[in-house]
C-alpha cells in the first residue's frame, strides 16, 4: 500500500501501463546556418500549435471548455513573442534550437516556480509542458499513444501532461497515478473532469512498477496497492461497486429542487473562480453561485484588470446564470494570494497584514473600479456585492458608502444597474463571528467561510501541514462560531450562506441544517452529493444531533459521533 493526494474520488482497478519518460538529450551542437535552424524551429513550433489547436479542440468536445482552456493556455504563452523571440535571438547567436528551447523555458519555469502563489507556479509546470512537447517535436521521438490503451487500464506516470491527458479514453482507462501533482494541478483538474479515480504525488512509483502489474487506485482516500492480496482485492471491488452504485443513484438529483427530508428548502450554490465556470455551475445543477473569488481575474492578469475588462467577466457570469444570484467578493488578496504586478510589501504575518478588504480599502482608486464594474453589470443579473475578511463594522460601511456614491455616479451618468444590489459580508475572523449581531443590522446577507474562520478561530496557519491536525472546522471552537453566526444573522432576518469548503462536508451538513443555514456553496462537482445528504435529514433529526454535538469537548469526540450518525 502506498500512500498519495486524493485528487480524483472513486475505486479504479486494473492493470498497469506506465508511461515512460524519454530521454530528452541532445547535442549541444554550434550552428552556422541560424536561418535553416530558426526554419526548422519554427517549422516544430507550428507543428506544436496545430497539434495543440486540435488537443484543445477535442478536449472541449469530450470534457469541456474550462479543461480546453488548459491547452489553449500553451497556445497563448508559445505564441508569446517574448518567448519566441527569445529562442530565436539564442538560435541567432549559433545555438541549436534544442538548446535554445530548453534554456528559455528553463529560465521562464526558474522564474514562475519560486513564486509564492498556486496559479503562477502552475505556469512552471505548464512551460514545463510546452518545453518537452516541442523538445520531442524537434528530436523526432514518439510517445506511446494513450488513446489506444486497453480497456481497464491505470496509467501510471511521472506527471500526466494536459497534452497526454487530452488522448485518454474515459472508458478505457479505469485510474491514474502520478509521482507529482496536488489537488489543484492540471493534471488532477482533468482527472475530475473525466471522473476518473486519481492519486497524484505517490513517489517514485514509475520505477516501482510495470506493465501488467494490478493496481487499485482509491482516489477518495488517495492509497494505492500494487498487486495486491486477494482479500484487498475482493474489498476493493465492493468498494468499487459502492461508488458507482453511488453516483448514479445521485443522477436522481438532477433538476430536484434541494429539500431537507422533512421538505424545508434550502439554496445550494456553487463557488467559482472564473466567469466560465458559471456554466459548469449549471450544467453541475447548481442553483446560483455563492461565491465569485474575484482574485483570479487579477492574478491571471499582468496589469490591474480595467473597469471594462472586470464588467465583462462579470456581466458573463451574471448573464450565464440567467437571474440566479451571482454573490462576487471583491478582492480578496494578501495572505498567501500575490499579485507580483501590485508590488505588495512583504510582511512578516502576511495572514494578519494588509489584505482583502483592508489593501482595497487602502487602494480606492482600483476598489471603485471593481465596485464599479460589479454594480454596472447587476444591470444584466442578480449580482451581490461580498466582502472579504470583515472584521469591524467600520469596514462594512465604508465599503456601502462607495457603492452608494457609485450608485450616484451612474445615476448621473445614466448608466443602468440594480438599485437594490445587496451587500453582504463574508464572516470569516472570529472578530466578525463575535459582532455577527452588529455586523447583521448593516449587512443584507452574511456568507461564512469556514477556511479562514477556522484558520483564525484555531490561530492555525492553514497551510501548515505540521499543525494541519489542529485545523478542522469540527472543533468545538469553530461549531460554536458557525452557530452564533447563523443564528445572529436569521435573528436579524438576513440570508446566512457558508461558502467555505465545509458546506460540502457530509459530516457538516446536518449541524447546518440544525442552525438553520439558508445557503450552502459548494465546488460545483459536489453540488448532487450536498443535495442526497440535505434530503436524507429532517430538521427534528438534525436538531438531536446538533444538540448532542454540541455537548461534547473534543474535536475528535464529535467527527466520531456525527460519523455514527452519519446517513450515507
Ligand atoms: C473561506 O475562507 O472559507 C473562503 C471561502 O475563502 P478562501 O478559501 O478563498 O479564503
Ligand atoms: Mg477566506
Amino acid at each position: 500500500m502506498q500512500n498519495g493526494i486524493a485528487a480524483s474520488r472513486g475505486v479504479g482497478i486494473g492493470s498497469v501501463c506506465v508511461i515512460a519518460e524519454h530521454e530528452l538529450s541532445f547535442e549541444n551542437k554550434r550552428i552556422d546556418d541560424t536561418e535553416a535552424e530558426k526554419a526548422r524551429f519554427e517549422g516544430a513550433v507550428e507543428k506544436f500549435k496545430t497539434e495543440t489547436a486540435a488537443m484543445a479542440e477535442d478536449i472541449r468536445k469530450r470534457i469541456g471548455p474550462k479543461e480546453a482552456e488548459i491547452m489553449e493556455g500553451h497556445l497563448v504563452m508559445i505564441s508569446d513573442p517574448t518567448m519566441s523571440g527569445e529562442m530565436k535571438k539564442m538560435i541567432d547567436a549559433g545555438q541549436c534550437a534544442e538548446s535554445a528551447v530548453s534554456a528559455v523555458c528553463d529560465m521562464f519555469i526558474g522564474m514562475f516556480s519560486k513564486m509564492d502563489d498556486d496559479m503562477m507556479r502552475q505556469r512552471a509546470s505548464d512551460i514545463s509542458d510546452i518545453k518537452v512537447s516541442l523538445l520531442k517535436l524537434l528530436l523526432g521521438i514518439k510517445d506511446i499513444d494513450i488513446s489506444k490503451v486497453e480497456p481497464g487500464t491505470v496509467l501510471v506516470a511521472h506527471d500526466l501532461t494536459p497534452s497526454m491527458t487530452s488522448q485518454i479514453v474515459k472508458e478505457n482507462v479505469s485510474g491514474i497515478i502520478t509521482e507529482v501533482g496536488g489537488k489543484t494541478s492540471h493534471s488532477a483538474i482533468l482527472a475530475r473532469a473525466l471522473e476518473i479515480p486519481a492519486v497524484l504525488s505517490v513517489p517514485d512509483i514509475t520505477s516501482k512498477v510495470r506493465d501488467k502489474d494490478t493496481a487499485i487506485v482509491d482516489g477518495t482516500e488517495g492509497i494505492i496497492y500494487i498487486n495486491p492480496e486477494g482479500d484487498i482485492l475482493s474489498k476493493y471491488i465492493i468498494k468499487r461497486e459502492e461508488f458507482i452504485k453511488k453516483q448514479s443513484e445521485l443522477k436522481s438529483f438532477i433538476g430536484k429542487p434541494t429539500l431537507t427530508a422533512d421538505g424545508e428548502s434550502v439554496e445550494l450554490f456553487c463557488n467559482i473562480g472564473t466567469p466560465k465556470d458559471a456554466k459548469k455551475a449549471l450544467e453541475c445543477d447548481g442553483e446560483g453561485i455563492g461565491l465569485f473569488r474575484s482574485e483570479f481575474l487579477y492574478m491571471d492578469n499582468n496589469h490591474l484588470p480595467s473597469e471594462e475588462e472586470q464588467f465583462l467577466a462579470y456581466k458573463e457570469a451574471a448573464v450565464t446564470m440567467d437571474g440566479k444570484d451571482v454573490i462576487i467578493r471583491t478582492l480578496d488578496i494578501g495572505g498567501d494570494k500575490d499579485i507580483p504586478y501590485l508590488n505588495m510589501k512583504k510582511e512578516d504575518n502576511p495572514f494578519l497584514g494588509y489584505r482583502a478588504v483592508r489593501y482595497c480599502l487602502g487602494n480606492k482608486e482600483s476598489y471603485i473600479t471593481q465596485l464599479r464594474a460589479m454594480i454596472r453589470a447587476s444591470a444584466f443579473g442578480k449580482i451581490k456585492i461580498m466582502v472579504p475578511l470583515v472584521t469591524c463594522v467600520e469596514e462594512l460601511r465604508e465599503v456601502k458608502k462607495l457603492v452608494s456614491d457609485i450608485k450616484s455616479d451612474l445615476d448621473k451618468e445614466g448608466i443602468e444597474y440594480d438599485k437594490d444590489i445587496k451587500v453582504g459580508c463574508m464572516i470569516e475572523t472570529p472578530a466578525a463571528a463575535l459582532i455577527a449581531d452588529i455586523l447583521a443590522k448593516e449587512s443584507d446577507f452574511f456568507s461564512i467561510g469556514t477556511n479562514d474562520l477556522t484558520q483564525y478561530t484555531m490561530s492555525v496557519d492553514r497551510g501548515n501541514a505540521d499543525v494541519a491536525y489542529l485545523y478542522s472546522a469540527f472543533q468545538p471552537s469553530v461549531l460554536r462560531s458557525i452557530k452564533n453566526i447563523i443564528e445572529c444573522g436569521r435573528t436579524a432576518g438576513i440570508p446566512v450562506g457558508m461558502c467555505g469548503e465545509a458546506a460540502a462536508d457530509p459530516l457538516m451538513i446536518p449541524l447546518l441544517i440544525s442552525f438553520g443555514l439558508t445557503e450552502f456553496s459548494v465546488n460545483p462537482v459536489l453540488v448532487l452529493t450536498a443535495r442526497s445528504i440535505i434530503s436524507k435529514w429532517t430538521k427534528a433529526e438534525a436538531d438531536a444531533l446538533a444538540c448532542k454535538v454540541l455537548e461534547l469537548s473534543t474535536e475528535s469526540e464529535i467527527v466520531a459521533a456525527l460519523k455514527e450518525a452519519a446517513k450515507e
